[in-house]
């Protein structure tokens, strides 16, 4: 099976859509071109976010399909 891509904070949006934020769940709509932001309700992608996602290098968007 094809390993489902995640992002980080500071990727570029490849399509437009809906994209879960893996450690808390939370689902936040992206422009394609834009670049992905740390996670509004966990903080992830900053230091105040979950364990394991405290780097912006952390990949924790996935698309929806
Ligand atoms: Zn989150």
């Amino acid at each position: 099976m094809e390993k489902v891509k995640r992002y980080n904070v500071g990727d570029m949006v490849p399509f437009t859509g809906a994209y879960l934020c893996i450690p808390c769940g939370y689902v936040q709509v992206f422009e394609q071109g834009e670049a992905f932001v740390p996670c509004d309700a966990c903080q992830a992608g900053t230091s105040l976010g979950p364990e394991g996602f405290q780097d912006h290098e952390e990949d924790f968007w996935e698309r929806m399909q």
